[in-house]
């Protein structure tokens, strides 16, 4: 009997997901079917319910809008989801029940790791919502020093430093420290063509500048990024396959290589017309 996976979300046709666990189970060896299936914004749960009432369902991922429905739905979670308040990947435990986590941070991590090491950098988090809280943890987890988080609600950035105070604060514009490590957008900004408000002194010749949001041409933050300077800018599609990456591991007990589904996916990105 073939173990059956879903994606879940609204809209669900532009996802990469079914593409990038079938290339990761054929790499694998390992016998899955991967679906998308489109939920009604009000009837995830009854959707989600109905998929998981399959014997051969093992598990799902979730996407927008439904990570904190998703969250709501299980019986258990991780530390990662608990902080997240969202959950991207379901699991079907042996007695039935669903445990949520959240590899979304894993994923930023495994891609930022591929690039430098995190171990003692300095980190400036732009944004404070869903995304950013998924990769609190995991940044901290990678050993950096410290991580300033900036977002245009303020009141976000200080309840999501809270969580670490000894090495985590909010900052105003004005408090932002020059030429960090590495520096993180994980603001929407970039799908509206615009930028968040921080100033180019956070950009030094050695820093690394990663942008969540991924496309065809390079993004709007990364551009910028670049023309201030930085040593290398990064796009989110190495985060996507990273979390798939991390979520194919809970299911299958097995870490698929991440690289030449990367390449693969990146190639078709850019054939795109
Ligand atoms: P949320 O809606 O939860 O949070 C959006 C964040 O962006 C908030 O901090 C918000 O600030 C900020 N923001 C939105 N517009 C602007 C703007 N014009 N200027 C400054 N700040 C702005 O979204 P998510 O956290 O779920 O997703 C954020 C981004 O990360 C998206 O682009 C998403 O596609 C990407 N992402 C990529 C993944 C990947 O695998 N590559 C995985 C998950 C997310 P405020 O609080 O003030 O509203």
């Amino acid at each position: 009997m073939t173990d059956r996976y879903a994606v879940f979300g609204n809209p669900i046709a532009h996802s990469k997901s079914p593409a990038i666990h079938h290339a990761f189970a054929q790499q694998t060896g390992e016998d899955l079917a991967y679906e998308k299936i489109l939920a009604p914004v009000e009837e995830f749960a009854a959707t989600a319910k109905s998929f998981f009432a399959d014997a051969r369902t093992k598990g799902a991922n979730v996407t927008v809008p439904f990570k904190e429905q998703a969250y709501a739905l299980c019986d258990e979670l991780s530390e990662r989801a608990k902080l997240a308040g969202a959950v991207n990947t379901l699991i079907k435990l042996e007695n039935g029940q669903l445990q949520g986590d959240n590899t979304d941070g894993l994923g930023l991590v495994s891609d930022l790791a591929a690039h430098t090491s995190l171990q003692g950098k300095t980190v400036l988090l732009i944004g404070a919502g869903g995304a950013a809280k998924g990769c609190l943890l995991p940044l901290l987890d990678a050993d950096v020093t410290s991580v300033d988080i900036y977002n245009r609600t303020k009141v976000k950035a200080e309840q999501l430093a809270a969580v670490a105070p000894t090495r985590c604060k909010a900052c105003e514009a004005g408090t932002l420290a020059q030429g960090y490590d590495v520096v993180i957008n994980s603001t929407s900004a970039s799908l509206h063509g615009q930028l968040p408000d921080v100033p180019s002194s956070v950009i030094g010749e050695h820093t690394i500048c990663y942008d969540m949001m991924y496309g065809k041409e390079m993004t709007t933050f990364n551009q910028w990024a670049q023309a201030q300077g930085a040593k290398l800018v990064i796009d989110g599609l190495g985060m996507l396959v990273g979390q798939a990456a991390h979520s194919f591991n809970l299911w299958r007990g097995i870490y698929p290589a991440v690289e030449p589904v990367l390449q693969q996916l990146r190639q078709q990105l850019e054939q795109q017309p």
